[in-house]
């Protein structure tokens, strides 16, 4: 039940500005934030730097609100997936994939995705709406607290995607607020900006916006190499084709070493030829790219194929032998749909 307001849906400068307004020092705010991001306290009472009166203000009057997990799945792989509810009932899903030298956890931006991508199973739910700053970091707190991740910062987990449900860029501010909490290194969770990734499909006005205010590292899902293709895969091409989105990636501002994660699922008979590999090749040759081949994950009601072993290798083969770096991104989760596209919040 949502009582006060909620302290999670501030960054640094505005829960200032919320103390300051009420006659509180502006350190109330990093030290709160500190309590909660850093050390995963959610009670004001446990906040003992605080004087006892500013704690029973707080709990009074706001909170640090949290969604319920619905259900908490282990894949055989060790992919763990958790469903959340929201205040309002909706539902998101948030992933966690463990591996040898990392452990990326991949969060919503939104309840359901506006987007209608044929090939993911997030399309076939609809779209709900944004989630709040505080939703977004809600996943990162609750992942902390169940993978008992406060006391290893950025060990435990390493790497945030924001690869899950919705469309970050759809949802800008409150993504951009997020990152401002999570890359915070005085009093946030002090990630590293080039262990965090916004994926995008393509919303080409809000590039020059992330390239502006954040310095994260941007993966673009591209999936196609011809419009005719990715207009049928992503009815966002209609509006934003394949040469205003490379153009906008050209122009991006890349911090020095760094590259631009292209996405490109592999559809048998869809965009999986040595035709569609050679556009690609000729298509990024501008940008400072590298690619990630995701295979089809199938999904219920998916229309959509996989394609052979063989000629995946091929594909990459093709990319490599042109100087790209092109790893090839079996998808973890898959018994547990926690996998690339398989998102679907199902509260049955
Ligand atoms: N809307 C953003 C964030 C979602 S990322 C975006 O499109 O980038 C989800 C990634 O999973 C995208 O790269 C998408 O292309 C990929 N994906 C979606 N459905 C998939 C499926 N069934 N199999 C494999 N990858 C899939």
């Amino acid at each position: 039940m949502t009582q006060g307001t909620n302290l999670l849906d501030y960054d640094r400068e505005a829960l200032a500005a919320f103390f300051v307004e009420r006659g509180e020092k502006r350190f109330r705010a990093d030290q709160v934030i500190q309590w909660v991001h850093q050390n995963g306290v959610n009670e004001f009472e446990h906040m003992s730097n605080i004087s006892k009166s500013l704690r029973a203000w707080l709990a009074d009057h706001c909170e640090i609100s949290l969604p319920e997990i619905i259900r908490d799945e282990v894949s055989s792989d060790g992919t763990r997936k958790w469903l959340l509810k929201l205040h309002d009932g909706n539902a998101i899903e948030t992933v966690f994939i463990p591996e040898a030298d990392r452990g990326t956890l991949c969060i919503s931006s939104q309840a359901g995705c506006i987007l209608d991508c044929t090939f993911c199973a997030t399309a076939q739910q609809g779209f709900s709406r944004n989630l709040s700053t505080g939703e977004i970091l809600a996943q990162v707190w609750l992942a902390h607290r169940l993978l008992d991740a406060f006391n290893q910062r950025n060990r435990v987990i390493s790497n945030i995607v924001m690869m899950g449900m919705g469309e970050p860029l759809a949802n800008f501010s409150n993504v951009v607020g997020a990152i401002h909490i999570i890359t915070d290194k005085d009093v946030g969770l002090g990630f590293s900006s080039r262990r965090i990734t916004v994926s995008t499909a393509g919303l080409v006005p809000k590039l020059s916006d992330l390239g502006r205010e954040t310095t994260v590292n941007l993966a673009i899902s591209l999936n196609a190499t011809e419009n005719k293709t990715r207009d049928m895969l992503m009815p966002i091409n209609r509006k934003y084709p394949i040469e205003n989105l490379l153009n906008a990636c050209a122009k991006y501002p890349l911090m020095t070493r760094r590259k631009i994660t292209f996405e490109y699922i592999l559809l048998k008979g869809i965009n999986d030829s040595e035709e569609d590999a050679k556009r690609l090749v000729r298509l990024l040759r501008p940008i400072k790219a590298k690619i990630n081949l995701i295979p089809f994950n199938t999904h219920q009601e998916s229309q959509f194929e996989c394609p052979e072993e063989s000629v995946i290798l091929k594909f990459k083969d093709i990319l490599s032998k042109n100087n790209y770096t092109a790893i090839i991104r079996h998808s973890k989760g898959q018994d547990i749909s926690a996998a690339c596209g398989q998102l679907k919040a199902n509260m049955i």
